[in-house]
């Protein structure tokens, strides 16, 4: 049996991995456009011990399949915690940063005082979040983020925590993201308590939400030396099982041969396979996909993408005082360029040389991508001037890197769960050919893990 895996990102990746183990025997091949293995995990380490991510810096835990793969790598004695001075995080209001109230998460309350006494948001908007208790619910239905937050909690609590919290992860436009692709819970605690006041209150008292605030800092974990070597240690274990890791190698297409084979179609030849997993961003393969089957290709040409860049900097310690937290996000209202900034310093120990701070911004996004317009230079002049406003850094960093992402967060706007089990049928038409990546059931490492086994499963049962 003869796979091809298209992609070398953590998807590709950790589908070859579970190939292997299923087929020992079967010849394995992954086939990588770019010169180097991980797609968006990309760790840039400096000769004087400094661990800076490009892309992601965080797994979360509570999703089974990450943690799994990272134990069987061996790797889990390298699995290294959000520090605990760095369980909080903040909301930038005006010229300054507010702390993420205390219970507070992710749109609404769970305990009433911290949140009260916060100045997160104006007393009109917290009394406006209070009629929540008499709003009945509504009708079940996919409903986008704006619309679920304003009906429920008011136009503020959208503006000022939900925009910021929930759109933030997935650099989404709230009116568009929806709610039942992506946090399904909050549609859930509608229905079973009427309130998503009285549910976040019932939850917290029973000890279902930790006590950091915000997002739960305690369930984020990355590795010790940066979240590439999750994929350097798949590397070298798909190569001493005999995968073939090929890098440069742009896949133009995927048809049937007479035989019924699959032909993968690379510039300038092709290569016959028994199976095909497609491990790119949805528009990837869409791509691959046109001449194979159109109706399925033009439905992945759907799914939406948003570009960011990430600007780690690098200052001496004296000039960037940072909070104890993990960062803050920013309300699209407040008109900034920043999305968001890790105190990366902070939030995992061990990644800083002695004297020195690192902060990372994120910018773009869906309803920011004209800040990407920029060139390098005017990007990293306006996170400054946001980090002068805001943290009161004014000297200049020692190192600067600009990561750019383009078309690399996936939207998952209203009817995407109707559009990705269409997307799922017209694969089943197709057998020996599996889809996997953020376009379709989760964008964050530990679901696209476990994508990758589910493929795996299905094509070498
Ligand atoms: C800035 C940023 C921060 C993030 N933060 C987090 C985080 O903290 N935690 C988290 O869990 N997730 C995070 N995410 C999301 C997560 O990192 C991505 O969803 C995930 O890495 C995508 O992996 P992938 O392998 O599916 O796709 P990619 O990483 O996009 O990899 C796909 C690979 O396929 C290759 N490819 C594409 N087309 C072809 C072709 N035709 N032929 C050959 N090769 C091809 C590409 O070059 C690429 O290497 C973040 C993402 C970004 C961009």
């Amino acid at each position: 049996m003869r796979i091809i895996v298209v992609g070398g990102g953590i998807s590709g990746l950790a589908a070859a991995f579970r190939l292997r183990q299923r087929r020992p025997d079967a010849a394995i091949t992954v086939l990588e456009s770019a010169p180097r293995l991980g797609g968006a995990v990309q760790t840039e380490r400096t000769a004087d011990g400094a661990i800076m991510e490009l892309g992601p810096d965080s797994i979360i835990r509570a999703k089974p399949a990450g943690i799994a793969l990272i134990k069987d790598l061996g790797l889990e004695a390298k699995l290294q915690d959000t520090e605990p001075t760095a369980r909080r995080s903040f909301i930038a209001r005006g010229h300054r940063l507010v702390p993420v109230p205390e219970g507070l998460y992710l749109m609404a309350p769970g305990k009433l005082w911290p949140f009260a006494f916060s100045p997160i948001m104006s007393l009109r908007g917290k009394l406006r979040m209070a009629k929540d208790l008499l709003i009945p619910p509504g009708n079940g239905c996919d409903e986008s983020l704006g619309s679920f937050v304003r009906r429920r909690l008011g136009q503020e609590a959208l503006d000022r925590i939900a925009q910021p919290l929930v759109g933030g992860i997935y650099t989404a436009d709230p009116e568009k993201l929806s709610l039942a692709a992506t946090m399904p819970q909050f549609l859930e605690m509608e229905r079973q308590y009427g309130s998503m006041l009285r549910a976040m209150r019932a939850k917290t008292a029973d000890g279902q939400q930790a006590k950091a605030s915000g997002p739960r800092y305690g369930l984020f974990a990355t590795l010790q030396g940066g979240l590439h070597v999750l994929v350097e240690t798949l590397a070298e274990r798909l190569r001493a099982s005999g995968v073939d890791l090929l890098t440069d190698q742009t896949v133009t297409g995927v048809r049937r041969g007479e035989d019924g084979r699959f032909v993968v179609q690379l510039n300038g030849s092709a290569l016959g396979a028994d199976a095909v997993v497609l491990a790119q961003p949805a528009w990837g393969a869409a791509a691959v996909l046109r001449d194979l089957d159109p109706g399925l290709s033009a439905q992945l040409a759907s799914i939406a993408y948003a570009s960011v860049a990430t600007v780690n900097l690098i200052y001496p310690e004296g000039q960037a005082a940072l909070p104890a937290g993990a960062g803050f996000v920013v309300p699209a209202i407040e008109g900034r360029s920043l999305l968001a900034l890790t105190f990366s310093s902070r939030k995992y120990g061990g990644r800083t040389p002695a004297g020195r701070a690192v902060v990372r911004a994120f910018v773009g996004g869906a309803l920011h991508g004209h800040h990407l317009d920029r060139d390098d230079d005017a990007m990293v002049n306006a996170v400054r001037a946001d980090l002068a406003d805001l943290l009161k850094i004014h000297g200049a960093p020692e190192r600067v890197i600009v990561s750019r992402w383009p078309r690399a967060m996936a939207q998952y706007h209203l009817g995407h769960l109707d559009l990705v089990k269409s997307i799922r049928a017209g694969e089943k038409a197709h057998p020996g050919l599996a889809l996997i990546g953020n376009g379709f059931e989760g964008v964050g490492i530990p679901d696209l893990v476990a994508q990758a086994a589910a493929a795996a499963q299905r094509l070498a049962p």
